[in-house]
């Protein structure tokens, strides 16, 4: 007990330790971002610490927030920041991910994986209130540093967090999974086809802001990222949106905007303000799209499988046997099995429908166990289910019949005794595979007769008409 304890909490020690150097590599690319005698022009280390903090709540315990402060302080000092300035920046920058990890803290966890339009709408206003609490402690440490105002210090520090925060924290919080579980390769190959366009687009659009130039620039990727959002997913979205961000605060930064200005405003706040709002549209095209996606699959799926056991209904194995048949190479044989549960109303009238359910989904489960990817599986009410084998003869589907009876009477009388219920089986086969679907069921339910005449627990198979 005291070992799991031990590397339980040298697990998190190392993941605290590692949400610092994440923290700190971060302020070091936006120190490099900082035009002489301003704040950074990007500035990630706030919205990376917030968002993995927010994908994962539990990583937020003293010794993590301990590392990112240090990694904070540590980063400025090497790079050459006085201690007081440090202490400023590291505070300002500290307070806002609090705030907006608190923030999130309302939201519940599937909205914080942004799934939803309203997740957005969530988004949006814990990212407003840690950039508005940044800029809290960054207007004084303006007065403090710099001489200047509070007000001035607040809307310099709130912008240019909020733009940061609006791009990168969907990133992180959308950034696929990386548990082999989880991976599926081909939705993956299927999404990188569909960002090549957008992509295109996108570096299409970036030309022309740097060639066109001019402040109605920063919209110019709107295109490029509602395309995005329409064929890929919130993650390729979220990727290409922060890409165009960056590229529209260096051109302006760089004057290619025309709205460079010596000083503190070398990329204006209007300009932060307008990307970070600009950011928000593609994501919520993107998360309606992912909602509409998943709302879609449930009701497809609602309508084309069995609530209980997850077989085809009827309606679906009809159409798909009939398309299935149609579509393979004639003059090869197809097969179906009509099973039925034998006395299956005795385990209802004894044990409960409870139970009843579940001998129904153990016995799915076991067909499923036995068929191959080209098999269809329907259940076609209560206790009855068939099966339409491809390219199958009498032969290979009477062993396969012969299988899943075995399989079920072990299985059942293992967790049921006497009253586990056995199956019967009607096997039907078409050699030419030229008789028709319902054909072939009305020969296997014949079969099937025969097989509950012959005192049930058998399979019984016939050649099907052509
Ligand atoms: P046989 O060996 O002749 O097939 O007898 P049987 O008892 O299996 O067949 P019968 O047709 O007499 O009874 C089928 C029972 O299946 C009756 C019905 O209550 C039950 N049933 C139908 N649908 C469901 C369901 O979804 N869940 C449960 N638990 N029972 C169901
Ligand atoms: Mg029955
Ligand atoms: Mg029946």
């Amino acid at each position: 007990m005291d070992a799991v304890e031990d590397s339980t909490s040298a697990a998190a020690l190392r993941h605290s330790l590692l949400i610092g150097l994440c923290v700190f590599v971060a302020c070091l690319i936006g120190t490099f971002s900082r035009l002489p005698g301003t704040l950074a022009v990007f500035w990630p280390a706030n919205a990376l610490l917030l968002g993995l903090l927010v994908r994962s709540p539990r990583s937020a315990t003293v010794p993590t927030w301990f590392c990112a402060a240090t990694a904070y302080i540590s980063a400025d000092l090497v790079t050459g920041g006085s201690v007081e300035s440090t202490l400023w920046l590291g505070a300002s920058n500290i307070i806002g991910v609090v705030g907006g990890f608190y923030a999130f803290r309302w939201v519940g966890a599937e909205d914080r994986r942004l799934s939803s339009i309203r997740s957005v709408g969530y988004f949006v206003s814990a990212t407003m209130v840690a950039a508005a609490l940044t800029g809290c402690v960054g207007g004084a440490a303006n007065v403090a540093l710099f001489g200047g105002t509070w007000p001035e210090g607040w809307i310099l520090w709130f912008s240019g967090n909020l733009v940061n925060y609006m791009t990168i924290v969907p990133l992180v919080l959308t950034f696929p999974s990386l548990r082999p579980e989880d991976r599926d390769p081909e939705a993956a190959s299927r999404i990188l086809r569909l960002s090549v366009i957008p992509a295109a687009l996108l570096a299409l659009c970036i030309l022309l802001q740097w060639v066109i130039g001019g402040a109605g620039a920063i919209a110019f990727a709107m295109p490029a990222l509602v395309t995005a959002a329409l064929l890929t997913n919130v993650f390729v979205t979220s990727l290409m949106t922060a890409i165009s961000t960056v590229c529209t605060l260096v051109l302006t930064a760089d004057g290619h905007l025309g709205t460079a200005v010596e000083g503190l405003s070398a990329v204006s706040v209007s300009v932060r303000i307008g990307l970070a709002l600009l950011a928000t549209a593609p994501l919520a095209v993107a998360c309606v799209i992912y909602e509409r996606r998943r709302a879609l699959a449930a009701l497809t799926e609602a309508v084309m499988l069995d609530d209980l056991t997850g077989a085809l209904r009827r309606d679906e194995f009809m159409r798909k046997s009939i398309g299935a048949v149609g579509s393979r190479q004639s003059g090869l044989p197809v097969s179906v099995l009509m099973m039925d549960l034998d006395h299956f109303k005795k385990v209802n009238d004894t044990l409960g429908h409870r139970t009843g359910d579940t001998v129904l989904v153990a016995f799915a489960d076991q067909v499923r166990r036995h068929l191959d990817d080209t098999a269809l599986f329907a259940r076609l009410g209560g206790e009855e289910f068939v099966v339409l084998l491809i390219d199958t003869d009498l032969d290979e589907a009477t062993q396969i019949a012969e299988i899943i009876r075995v399989a079920q009477q072990e299985q059942s009388r293992t967790t049921l005794g006497e009253l586990g219920p056995t199956v019967s089986i009607g096997v039907a086969c078409s050699p030419s595979g030229d008789a028709d679907v319902n054909s072939m069921i009305d020969c296997a339910d014949e079969a099937l007769y025969l097989a509950k005449k012959f005192d049930r627990n058998c399979t019984v198979s016939l050649t099907a008409r052509s």
